[in-house]
Formats: structure tokens, C-alpha cells, sequence
């Protein structure tokens, strides 16, 4: 059954009386060559043998037998319920892939990969992401501690282009700085709208997340430096002063200034001028404060 060809899409949901879900952000790939792209890029560089992917959101298979033919073993975590018979049918030839009906934003994802894949495996993940939940969904997988290697997703355009955006300029923002943390995201191509059926409003574009083993930015206290970031993007249009001022209010606009200046900049300077770097430099100056204030009491 050739997945990507519109007429047998319909047919098969006609079948098993399946309609598209806005509410899941349903929008299916008919391009015969964006799945074997995004399942290339997601098996890239993880040794034969022991490819282990996790998918969210395998809709009606498409991208699952891109990735099946691949890897050694696919997990893939469908929220909708009326798909698991069609996945059953699409996915029948292949004895590598494990399909769970689960919303992944309610899945414990370490606990999943140590069960699903043991200690054998090599783990990244590939997904179409559901456009309504991208940001959660991409936070609760850096933040799940499993360790992946990577994280392929295709997500809109726009998103992508905030993902991997550098310091300093427009689409830069609190998830770039925070994701900066965890690795080096890397765009890797766009992908017209007319490539999914329901056709979404706007393009899409496939970004990959290269993981870190160890982080590469050294804080004392990773959800310090998280705090810095929300506090610094909270309200863009103002001074990084202002905007760190809201968040530390207790600490007093003299420390937080000293702590702008730590990391090399005026205190007027905008949030989006500094990298996850230089927000890990202001976190130290807090913590260091925090450690000091609590050792006075
Ligand atoms: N992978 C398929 C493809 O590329 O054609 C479908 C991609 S579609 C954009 C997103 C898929 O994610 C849908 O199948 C949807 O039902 C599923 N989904 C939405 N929210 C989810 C959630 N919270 N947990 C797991 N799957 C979810």
C-alpha cells in the first residue's frame, strides 16, 4: 500500500471510518520522499545493529516505514486511538516496530525506553510534530533524561527558523537560548505545505537537534540559568535590566545589573543579544549571591 498516494489515504481511513483530527494536529505527509529524508537524517551517524528511534505521533505510518526500514527498532506513541487499526494494517510487514496508543506529554519517557529498549540500543527520535503542542512536546523530550543522540522533527517553518536562530537577531527567543543548552540544532530543509493532506496554512521545515552527552555550557545550577532565560524573554521590548528586575525583584536592581555586567554587558542591552553562554554567566552570579546571602543569615 503506497502510503503517500491520496486516494489510497482515503480509501484506507474511509475504511476504518477514521476522519483527520484538527484538535491532534493531523496532517499527513503524501510526499513519497520527505519521510525517507527525515528518516535518514534521524538514523545518521548511530551505529548498525543498535538504531533505536522513538516516533510521536505515527499517524497512519508513513514516516514509522521510512524509519522501520532503517532502524533496528521503531517505538512510536499515537494519542489517537482510531489509528492503532490502520497503523496495524500499514505496519504489518514489519516485526521492529511497537506501536502504543499514549499521549506522550503524559508518558514517562525514561521509564519507556528503559523498558522498551533496554541498555542494547542507540536511542534518537523522528516525528512530525503535532504543530498545537511543538514547544512542550520538544522540552519534555530534552528535558525526559534518556540521553538521545538526536531529535529529527519536523515542525513549521517559522518554529524552525526561532529553533536555529543565532544571537542577536529577530526570530531569537527564550526556546532557542534554552535548547542551546541541551545541543546544536541544524535546519535541514523546508517543506511546502502542498506535502500534507489536510494541506496546512503555512510551510514546514525538518531541524534537527544534535544532543550533548555532557553539556557544553558549564552553570552551577541548570534551573537557575532556565530561570534567567524565561525572566530575560518574559518582556522583549525591555532592557535586560527591566526584564531580569521583574523575575529577581527580592535581589534589587544593583545586584541584578552587576550580574548583566558579569557576563560583558551594559545592563540596557536586550535579552535576545545574549547566548545560553552569557545567560549562564548571570545564573552564576545569582547562585553565587543566593549561597552567599543564605551563609550571612
Ligand atoms: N507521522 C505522521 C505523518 O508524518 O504523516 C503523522 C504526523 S501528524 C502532523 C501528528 C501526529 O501526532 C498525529 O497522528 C496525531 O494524532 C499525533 N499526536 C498529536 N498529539 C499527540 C500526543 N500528545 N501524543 C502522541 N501523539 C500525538
Amino acid at each position: 500500500m503506497k502510503l503517500t498516494d491520496l486516494s489510497e489515504i482515503k480509501s484506507l481511513m474511509d475504511r476504518h471510518s477514521v476522519m483527520f483530527k484538527k484538535k491532534y494536529g493531523q496532517n499527513f505527509l503524501i510526499s513519497p520522499t520527505i519521510p525517507e529524508r527525515i528518516a535518514d537524517a534521524a538514523v545518521s551517524g548511530m551505529p548498525e545493529g543498535a538504531r533505536g528511534i522513538l516516533e510521536i505521533g505515527p499517524g497512519i505510518g508513513t514516516l514509522t516505514q521510512s524509519l522501520a526500514e532503517r532502524a533496528d527498532k521503531v517505538v512510536a506513541l499515537e494519542i489517537d486511538e482510531s489509528l492503532i487499526p490502520i497503523l496495524d494494517e500499514t505496519l504489518a510487514n514489519f516485526n521492529n516496530v511497537k506501536i502504543i496508543n499514549q499521549d506522550v506529554m503524559k508518558t514517562d519517557l525514561a521509564e519507556l525506553c528503559k523498558t522498551e529498549f533496554g541498555s542494547e540500543f542507540r536511542l534518537s527520535v523522528a516525528a512530525n510534530l503535532p504543530y498545537y503542542i511543538t514547544t512542550p512536546i520538544l522540552m519534555k523530550l530534552v528535558e525526559s533524561g534518556v540521553g538521545f543522540d538526536s531529535i529529527t522533527v519536523m515542525v513549521q517553518k517559522e518554529v524552525a527558523s526561532r529553533l536555529c536562530a543565532a544571537p542577536g537577531t529577530p526570530d531569537y527567543g527564550a526556546i532557542t537560548a534554552v535548547l542551546a543548552y541541551y545541543g546544536r540544532c541544524e535546519r535541514l530543509f523546508t517543506v511546502p505545505s502542498g506535502c500534507f493532506v489536510p494541506a496546512p496554512k503555512v510551510d514546514s521545515a525538518v531541524v534537527r537537534l544534535n544532543l550533548y552527552k555532557t553539556p557544553e555550557i558549564s552553570v552551577a545550577d541548570p534551573d537557575e540559568l532556565f530561570r534567567v532565560i524565561r525572566g530575560a524573554f518574559a518582556q522583549r521590548r525591555k532592557t535586560l535590566s527591566n526584564s531580569l528586575l521583574t523575575e529577581y525583584s527580592s535581589l534589587g536592581r544593583d545586584i541584578v545589573n552587576d550580574a548583566i555586567r558579569s557576563s560583558g554587558y551594559e545592563p540596557s542591552v536586550r535579552g535576545e543579544a545574549l547566548s545560553c553562554a552569557d545567560f549562564a554567566r548571570i545564573a552564576d552570579y545569582f547562585t553565587a549571591i543566593k549561597a552567599e546571602k543564605s551563609e550571612n543569615k
